[in-house]
């Protein structure tokens, strides 16, 4: 093709990142536009991954040179759908990637999921991260909680219950939420796995993480079985919650944690309020148990918002190929479904380049423009990487000591900040 090729990427998450480092060093001369809703770039980096463990969220240095020296665009603050349409996009670069995640948590579909205090954990992450476009507010837990789920998030949620204040020193957690919670922390989590302990999706290592908490207690509704001769990661998770089991609370037990593996809900019960969870045993005939909880959270993975993904139909997310259309491709967790860590996003990514460029001489050979062919007024909306790094700097510097940023938890400030219309850091303050 003789024209320089526009690649639009929508989502600044890590896929989204990854395919444009493969894409920049495969097609030195293409020009690459990310895309995002939001006013800052990556993703659930930055509103997924705990406040908590700030070393994952490094991460983020190593996509900023993608911005910072291998010349590709940051155009935040223009959502597909609704600043822009994907038809557009389309018509004005040679090839679209759409790496937008996944954001809606999967329902359960038991009966009672409706109920009040049934929470979701993606709402709960976004929360505690500042998420800008989440309605404030910590949910009522009451004494008891019991999540659902046996994966990461779901440990992540346990871990954000269970701390205390003091053990987020050099974090970026939401301050204002940390406080609202600090009010009437829950003291019992019961946090149910279906799979068996072999067999459970956590990462030994969060689950080691969380014998460091002081005042808790945690034991274990079954014994830890697990043959001898099982995966080293069975065998390490098998290690983790024998050692959790013999931690000493201390003097004072703020919190009781029980696991339950091999248990699946049935439904959730109560009178217009959670009042217990009915479980069944999955890899036996046991008699269903009923756990008493105050609220629920559900930590089961993540879907498709809605029907329809911006004209293409209802996607499922478990594609063996990035390719859904000519010039048109997917990566990440819109493709592979809301599973993998961040480095996961690295090899998808790379195979969804090699599809791309394996069919450059299929593309339509007309010269497409561009960021530059998109309307003014979309392009006066979008928030640049110089832009971002104005909220960046305010919020590092709107940072107590004891944290490394304070977000703004307002989409609106952050653009104000990002476009210089508002720059005293002092207006991270909640509210202002
Ligand atoms: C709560 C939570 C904690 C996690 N913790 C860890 C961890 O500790 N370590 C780890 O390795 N992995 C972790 N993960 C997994 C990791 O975050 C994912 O593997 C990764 O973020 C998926 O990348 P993605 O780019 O596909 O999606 P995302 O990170 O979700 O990025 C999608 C981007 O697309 C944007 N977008 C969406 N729709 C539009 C639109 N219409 N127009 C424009 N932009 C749009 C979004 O704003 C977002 O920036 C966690 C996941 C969750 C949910």
């Amino acid at each position: 093709m003789d024209a320089p090729l526009s690649i639009a990427v929508i989502g600044s998450g890590p896929s989204g990142c990854y395919i444009a480092q493969s894409l920049r060093k495969a097609l030195p001369q293409s020009e690459i536009t990310i895309y995002d809703r939001l006013a800052s770039p990556f993703g659930l980096v930055r509103y997924g991954v705990a406040a908590d463990h700030q070393s994952t969220k490094s991460i983020q240095a190593q996509f900023s040179r993608l911005f910072e020296r291998e010349n590709v665009r940051f155009a935040g603050n223009i959502e597909v759908g609704r600043d822009i349409s994907l038809a557009q996009l389309r018509s004005t670069h040679h090839i679209v990637v759409l790496a937008a995640g996944l954001s809606a948590d999967r329902a359960m579909e038991v009966p009672g999921e409706g109920l009040p205090e049934v929470y979701r954990a993606g709402r709960l992450t976004r929360l505690f991260n500042a998420h800008p476009l989440e309605p404030t507010g910590v949910p009522t837990f009451g004494k008891s909680v019991a999540i659902i789920g046996g994966g990461n998030v779901s440990i992540d949620v346990l871990r954000l219950l269970i701390k205390q204040p003091e053990d987020f020193a050099n974090s970026d957690i939401d301050d204002a939420m940390l406080a609202e919670y600090g009010q009437a922390p829950v003291s019992r989590v019961d946090l149910i796995c279906r799979s068996t302990i072999a067999n459970a999706p956590s990462d030994p290592v969060m689950l080691a993480e969380l014998g460091r908490i002081r005042g808790v207690r945690f034991s274990c509704s079954d014994p830890i079985e697990v043959a001898e001769d099982a995966p080293r990661t069975a065998l390490a998770r098998a290690k983790a919650i024998g050692e959790l089991l013999e931690v000493d609370p201390g003097p004072e037990t703020r919190a009781e944690v029980v696991l339950h593996f091999g248990w699946a809900p049935v439904s959730i019960n109560g009178d217009g309020h959670v009042r217990d969870v009915e479980l069944r045993s999955v890899n036996d005939d046991r008699t269903n148990q009923r756990l008493g909880a105050d609220s629920v959270v559900t930590a089961i993975g993540f879907d498709f918002d809605g029907g329809d993904w911006h004209g293409l139909g209802a996607l499922k997310a478990d594609s063996e190929t990035g390719v859904l259309d000519q010039g048109l491709y997917r990566t990440g967790w819109i493709k592979r479904g809301s599973r993998g860590t961040i480095a996961e996003n690295r090899s998808c990514a790379k195979t969804v380049a090699d599809e791309i460029i394996a069919d450059l001489d299929s593309l339509e050979q007309q010269s497409k423009p561009g960021y530059a062919g998109l309307p003014e007024e979309v392009r006066a909306l979008a928030v640049d990487y110089a832009a971002w790094k104005r909220v960046d700097c305010a919020e590092k510097e709107a940072a107590s000591e004891a944290r490394t940023r304070r977000k703004f938890p307002s989409h609106e400030q952050m653009v104000a900040i990002a476009h210089n219309k508002l720059v005293e850091s002092s207006a991270a303050q909640r509210g202002n």
